[in-house]
């Protein structure tokens, strides 16, 4: 029996012209998933993608592939179904033999079914209503429930061929990478930064990376928790570009010559930003991400947060903004980032820190004392040059 896994698309379905490179992109990223799975073939046919094993390593994989597709943003719900002939006789035996252990396990089931094809001669109330009878009489356990039904079988009858399976499953939702544009993420070995990244990626965005890293304060574990964190990132994100910033000799000159400790973490996180957008720049990148949620920490007050902002002229988006801990947390446990960000390593933006960080730091005075730093500019120009690429990619 041919078995397939159907990926039916959610809000892009609605994107009109967009909607064929909004296709593109999915499919790239479906394939990209799939890979070392086997050979799969991904093709698109009326806002539906058909994902179809072609080999037996594949079919093997059948499981995990699944898994995978469920994390691909853009899709709105999926089904994994059986291929059957159009015709009564075979849509029948499909059903009883790839539905058995849903059919003999549940006690109330309802039948949808969908004729996409009107050549069909049954059309979808008919064929509802007769396969229903059919199950009816080789299960008469089973008892018929429309609204509530705990397993409910679904017959298509589309172009090709028809499809039995036991209901959609909602997908990750969201637009499909890279559709949105491409942005910044500043990514520390924290909880929230990696879901951060894990929210854009749901709204399409593609992202780029950028860790601070300040050897020897910071050890080479730190940073290799970092790097797993990106690639546990990369189902969602797609391979991900990943620059590691080497902080140690601009986050020294800031702690020598800052007049004002308690300014230390604003002013380290401004030029963080500066930082951030010199390599945005180079890689076309018109947004920085970061992890921030208001009133966390010091540095997330209203009155810090504008002093971030007016450091480089990017849009900054925080999607964690308005989320509490444990909400982060939830997330952080949902996609698998949860375990690693908690290992205790030092992270650059720990390290210096004064025992009482201004909440309510001014602009005015921010840039006042920058001016008398003069070496900053050019640290930080070093800094971004001296950033080392990677590509991470699924472990
Ligand atoms: P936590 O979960 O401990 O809050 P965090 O990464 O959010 O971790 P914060 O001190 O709250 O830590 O930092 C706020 C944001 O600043 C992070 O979400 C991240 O976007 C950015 N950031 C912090 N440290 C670094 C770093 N070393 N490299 C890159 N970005 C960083
Ligand atoms: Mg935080």
């Amino acid at each position: 029996m041919q078995q397939i896994i159907m990926a039916y698309q959610g809000e892009m379905a609605l994107k009109g012209l967009n909607r064929k490179s909004f296709e593109r992109a999915l499919l790239k990223t479906l394939r990209y998933v799939l890979k070392g799975l086997g050979s799969w073939q991904v093709h698109t046919a009326q806002s539906t993608i058909y994902i179809q094993p072609t080999d037996d390593t594949a079919q093997n994989n059948a499981d995990e592939a699944w898994e995978q597709c469920r994390k691909v943003f853009g899709i709105a719900s999926l089904s994994r179904a059986a291929v059957c002939e159009k015709n009564m006789g075979d849509i029948t035996q499909t059903l009883l033999a790839y539905l058995a252990p849903q059919l003999s396990s549940a006690q109330t089931f309802k039948v949808v079914a969908k004729r996409a094809d009107k050549t069909f001669p049954l059309d979808s109330q008919q064929l509802a209503r007769e396969l229903g009878g059919i199950i009816l009489s080789h299960y008469p356990k089973l008892k018929v429930d429309v609204h509530t039904p705990q397993l409910t079988v679904m017959i298509e009858v589309r172009e090709r061929a028809a499809y039995v399976h036991a209901g959609k499953q909602k997908g990750a939702g969201g637009l499909p990478v890279p559709t949105s544009g491409r942005a910044g993420l500043l990514l520390s070995g924290g909880i929230d930064s990696p879901v951060a990244a894990w929210q854009m990626a749901k709204r399409g965005l593609s992202l780029v990376a950028i860790h601070f890293a300040s050897p020897p304060y910071t050890g080479p574990r730190a940073l290799a928790k970092v790097e797993d964190l990106a690639d546990l990132l990369t189902p969602w994100t797609g391979p991900l570009p990943f620059y590691m910033v080497p902080y140690t000799k601009t986050q020294e000159y800031l702690r020598d010559t800052l007049p004002k400790q308690d300014y230390f973490t604003v002013m380290m996180r401004r030029s963080m930003m500066r930082i951030a957008q010199i390599i945005c720049q180079k890689e076309d990148c018109e947004a920085l991400v970061t992890g921030e949620s208001l009133a966390q920490v010091a540095s997330q007050t209203l009155q810090a947060l504008a002093c971030t902002d007016a450091a480089q002229s990017l849009p900054v988006l925080r999607p964690c903004i308005g989320m509490d801990k444990t909400e982060i947390v939830d997330i952080a446990r949902a996609i698998g980032t949860y375990e690693t960000s908690i290992l205790p390593y030092e992270d650059c933006c720990t390290i210096f820190t004064p025992p009482h960080p201004a909440t309510k730091p001014k602009l005015a005075l921010v840039e006042e004392m920058e001016q008398q730093m003069p070496e900053l500019a050019r640290l930080e120009a070093e800094a971004a040059a001296a950033a080392e690429f990677s590509l991470r990619r699924r472990g």
